[in-house]
């Protein structure tokens, strides 16, 4: 099986948020598309291990927002790295709660949608919910964030909690065709380019990895600098 055909395959980005009594939480999902029109409904894939999905299965309800293009790579690590069983995802970026008392980010979001779930179906690894839209609201116009932009141009991977998780050592590298050594994130599969550096963090173009400050951190993930092992 050729794991490059699953590249052939087209997402969007998106952040699912749950709520059950007093925890709320969410994660980054690409995973989401609408599934019938009359009424309109939705299909989402979620991780067992994921707390989101123990909310969803409490509450039977959950929303999602499509995020842009330019999303701050502070959401990505935030709602995609890190566990809201022990982080209050939401401190730090604008949210609001729909009428059904559900969190729902807004920050870089192009739309929303407030969804009641009809059928759960168990995969093993993952629940499918079916879920009616019962609300929605568009915020803002802009280009939606793809997971072949955030693949291509972000440099980032899918976490192992993901539907379509693959090794980041299994994936050939773009970058393996320049003499620059790239470094990639043992934890979300991002990639240092030297060539790129991450402006985003003040490293310049053509900083070699070694170069970077002890105190660097991924962009992604937010993961030491020790977490990094060479593309070979
Ligand atoms: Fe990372």
């Amino acid at each position: 099986m050729d794991v490059q055909a699953f590249f052939k395959l087209t997402y969007g980005l998106y952040v699912v948020c749950g709520k059950f009594e007093n925890a709320q939480s969410g994660f980054v999902s690409n995973t989401v598309m609408q599934v019938t029109a009359d009424p309109s409904r939705v299909a989402i894939a979620v991780s067992k291990n994921n707390f989101t999905c123990e909310l969803i299965r409490k509450s039977l309800r959950f929303t999602v927002s499509a995020l842009k293009q330019s999303v701050s790579r502070d959401i990505i690590s935030t709602f995609g790295y890190s566990s809201g069983r022990d982080t209050d995802k939401f401190a730090s970026f604008g949210h609001q709660t729909t009428a059904n008392g559900l969190p729902v980010l807004t920050q870089d979001a192009l739309a929303w949608f407030d969804c009641l779930v009809e059928k759960a179906l168990d995969l093993g690894t993952h629940y499918l919910f079916v879920a009616l839209v019962v609300n929605t609201e568009v915020l803002s116009e802009g280009e939606p964030l793809t997971y072949a932009y955030y693949r291509d141009v972000m440099k980032g991977h899918s976490p192992k909690s993901a539907p379509t998780y693959l090794d980041p050592k299994a994936i050939p590298s773009d970058s393996e065709k320049s003499d620059n050594i790239i470094y990639m994130c043992s934890i979300c599969g991002y990639e240092y380019d030297p060539a790129v550096g991450d402006p985003d963090s003040g490293i310049a173009p053509g900083t070699p990895f070694e170069d970077l400050p002890d105190d660097w951190v991924c962009p992604i993930c937010k993961m030491a600098k020790s977490n990094f092992i060479k593309k070979e």
